[in-house]
């Protein structure tokens, strides 16, 4: 379902996923319970798919859920060392 912009009558801005069937119909307020008109507003259609839409994206949405990270963004992973050499398998491990 689209995600639609409404307004009541005391002013409160929410947006609210609503089908597009009743995407016309009066919504109640979260905040003060009375009816709400939709208001018009402009997709963000020219930021999808670049990059610094992708960053504004992220941004707005590590607000809420930071991302958990295991290591510093950017570095690289530890090497993992394999080798066939079976002489290596009796080397003392740390
Ligand atoms: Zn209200």
């Amino acid at each position: 379902m689209p995600i639609y912009e409404f307004r009541c009558e005391s002013a409160h801005e929410y947006e609210r996923s609503v089908p597009i069937s009743a995407r016309d119909e009066a919504q109640d307020c979260p905040d003060c319970g009375a009816p709400s008109r939709r208001r018009i507003s402009t997709p963000r259609l020219s930021r999808l798919g670049s990059g610094a839409g992708k960053l504004l994206d992220a941004t707005a949405r590590s607000a809420h859920e930071p991302a958990v990270v295991d290591r510093v963004p950017g570095a690289r992973p530890a090497a993992t060392r394999t080798t066939t050499d079976p002489r290596h398998a009796r080397l003392p491990r740390p």
